[in-house]
């Protein structure tokens, strides 16, 4: 009996090697096979006489062999087959490279449709190694859109297609719905049959549109479904229960007056911290939108209420820095800012945990030795991490292990569009600070080639006449690093640079040192002791230097928007006119658009959707790190409508049924349960 849990064996023409390749691509049972999506599609569906085939471009066309393919030998091992194929209109030269078992299946007469470009030279026209079938005996490779499949080399296109076809007359009929029907019905979806069947093998691009928005809605329903529920687990879970405050108090003691928008966050996060459950939330904001002073207005409810705060962040400089802005914002209201790090020495460390222990400090700042084994909190209610994606998922619920059920507020300066944000922290609840604190001076940015290298070089004299620093971000960190060799590496460009301002003082900083020595080097830079810090992207994070006006980006090409976002961000953080140049001597036209957007925006929210429309998700967090389970067939930088109405439908189907507890949403349950079991801990 064969079901969708069978082995892709079963199917002919599959034996135990091609099986091993099949699983090398995830695919193992049939439904596997059946989920496994065409990566793309060819165009096969347009017919045209010989005549009047335009030249360059893929046609079919329906011709008689008009004389007997015969083998034409060219050189040592290198044969040719050669025949004439003819229509009402005109005649075309087909050729096939060491196709040779094409002679002895064509024969003169025979009836075929060809797929391929025909070429014209002088009067004749010509065809190279075209697709083919005989009338008769039809292969489906004419006429047709053609699913092209991602192979490995022991597989090939036709290989896949023949088993999908298999397996989908074995058991197209017992594809499970997993689509409630009533949801299915109100958003106009296909079944899930037609869906599979038209996905793979689509008459035209109707059907195949059709297929694919029943998929992709299933897909991102699915994942929204998956991420609520998750999300109502957590918000079920009673937590520390803190008593408001009027935070006015806090505001009237600030050097300035909060944006509006960050009032809305802080008001948010409280309303989470005095429900009576745990709070995750995520403060997404610019780079300068003052996230800091979110973290800081709830370590002060957080006091008020006789608990301490932990503040984590990715670096020792970022450590430095934030103990310094906190302990100036709270000193008014003689809170204690304690700070544990690893480069602390053996002596400060053990003092530092003491007093941790002891409950001298009202707020604890600190990078991942914050939750080294032997540190133990006495009243634990918040948890804030900084630069959130700089963590990996692991350490955070080690430090949440800390306590009872702290509240989490984690903030990020990658501008993430909303219902991109909602998705990758589909387990949080989000806060937006999408206005800057007034007064803000734009960052002046321009794009520039090469013929402008002696131009920069003069600015960064000029701003280092005034006292100004300039950083310089290379793309990879030496010159033997594999990839083009026509990369700026930071260590080369460093010693040009130096080369170059003699009188200027050189630094150079990179994710391959020690993190000693990369502190090190950035403390001088913060410090005003370098003039040019030529890094890698280890600076992305944020840094304060408020005394650096210049960021230039060599072969910003190689960078994502919303990196260069970010390294722009380094600059114009003090009361200076800041630049930001971006170098780039690549030609193309999309990379002119790319880099054209940055010097119109400063927005970061603009140039996170044009990120998104442009390069799709993966590059906001470069490796999977947001741990989603990989997507089959949404692309959710272009399906973003479906998404959307995915998303509704999920809220709506959770308000209903929490637990999808009901009959009916059975197969979905256990859709879920399988979906997570390789992402167990991509969600803590
Ligand atoms: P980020 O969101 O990048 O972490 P910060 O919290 O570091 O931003 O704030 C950036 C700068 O803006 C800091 O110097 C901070 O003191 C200042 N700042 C924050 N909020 C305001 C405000 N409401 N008005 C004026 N300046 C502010
Ligand atoms: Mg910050």
């Amino acid at each position: 009996m064969t079901d969708l849990s069978t082995s892709v064996r079963y199917i002919k023409g599959i034996g135990e090697k091609k099986a091993q390749a099949l699983g090398k691509l995830g695919v193992f049972s049939l439904y596997d096979l059946l989920s496994y999506f065409p990566a793309r599609y060819e165009d096969r569906t347009k017919f045209c006489p010989i005549a009047a085939a335009p030249e360059g471009e893929g046609v079919c066309i329906r011709a008689l062999v008009a004389d007997t393919p015969r083998l034409v030998r060219v050189r040592r091992g290198m044969e040719l087959v050669k025949f004439r194929a003819v229509d009402e209109s005109g005649s075309v030269d087909i050729t096939y490279f060491n196709q040779n078992y094409v002679k002895d299946y064509l024969s003169r007469g025979d009836s075929v449709c060809f797929f391929g470009k025909v070429e014209r030279s002088g009067g004749r026209r010509s065809m190279v190694n075209p697709a083919y079938e005989k009338e008769d005996k039809p292969r489906g490779v004419t006429g047709c859109i053609l699913p092209v499949y991602r192979v490995n080399a022991a597989l090939n296109q036709r290989t896949l297609r023949d088993a999908v076809r298999q397996g989908l007359d074995a058991c197209a009929g017992q594809l499970p719905e997993y689509l409630p029907e009533e949801i299915r019905a109100r958003n106009g979806l296909a079944q899930a049959r037609y869906a599979f069947e038209n996905v793979h093998f689509p008459p035209d691009f109707e059907a195949l549109a059709i297929a694919r928005r029943r998929l992709v809605f299933e897909e991102l329903f699915i994942l929204a479904c998956a991420l609520g529920t998750l999300r109502a687990e957590r918000t079920k879970e009673s937590g520390l229960k803190l008593e408001g405050r009027d935070f006015s108090a806090f505001y009237s003691a600030l050097p300035f007056t909060p944006t509006g928008a960050q009032r809305r966050a802080i008001e948010e996060a409280a309303a989470d911290m005095t429900g009576g459950f745990v709070m995750n939330r995520l403060v997404q904001g610019d780079v300068g939108s003052g996230k800091t002073l979110v973290a800081a207005a709830l370590c002060w409810l957080c006091r008020e209420n006789g608990y301490v705060s932990a503040f984590m962040a990715p670096t020792e400089i970022l450590c430095e820095q934030h103990t310094a802005t906190l302990s100036k914002l709270l000193a008014p209201f003689g809170m204690r800012v304690g700070k544990l790090t690893g480069s602390m020495t053996a002596k400060e460390k053990r003092e530092a945990k003491a007093a941790i222990k002891a409950g001298e400090y009202d707020l604890v700042v600190g990078t991942h030795a914050l939750f080294s084994e032997d540190v133990e909190y006495a009243r634990l209610g918040l948890i804030v991490t900084d630069e959130q994606h700089r963590f990996g998922v692991r350490q955070r619920s080690a430090l949440i292990g800390k306590a009872e059920r702290p509240h989490v507020l984690v903030m990020s300066a990658t501008p993430i569009p909303r219902t991109l944000a909602l998705m990758i922290y589909g387990d949080l609840d989000v806060s937006i600070i999408d206005e800057l604190p007034p007064g803000r001076q734009k960052v002046d940015t321009f794009a520039v080639d090469e013929s402008y290298r002696a131009r920069l070089h003069g600015f960064i004299r000029k701003l280092a006449g005034e006292g100004r620093q300039s950083f310089v971000v290379c793309p990879k960190v030496e010159d033997d690093e594999e990839g083009e060799s026509a990369l700026k590496s930071a260590e080369e460009h460093a010693k040009e640079l130096a080369k170059e301002f003699p009188e200027l003082k050189v630094a150079c900083v990179h994710g391959r040192m020690k993190p000693k020595d990369k502190d090190a080097v950035m403390a001088a830079f913060v410090r005003g002791e370098t003039d040019i810090l030529v890094a890698t992207t280890v600076i992305e994070v944020g840094v304060d230097v408020p005394n650096a006006a210049l960021m230039i980006v060599e072969n910003a090409e190689r960078f994502g928007l919303s990196q260069l976002h970010q390294l722009r961000g380094r600059v114009g953080r003090g009361a200076f006119k800041s630049w930001c140049i971006l170098v780039s001597d690549n030609k193309s036209e999309d990379v002119k658009a790319r880099l054209s957007i940055m010097t119109k925006t400063n927005n970061g929210f603009e140039i996170a959707e044009e990120d998104l429309r442009l390069r799709g998700p993966g590059d906001f967090f470069g490796s999977r790190q947001h741990g989603l389970p990989e997507m089959h067939v949404a692309d959710l930088g272009a399906d973003t409508q479906v998404l959307k109405t995915a998303q509704e439908e999920a809220k709506a189907l959770l308000a209903a049924d929490p637990q999808l507890s009901l009959p009916e949403h059975e197969a979905m349950r256990a859709r879920i349960a399988e979906l997570f079991r390789n992402n167990t801990d991509s969600f803590n």
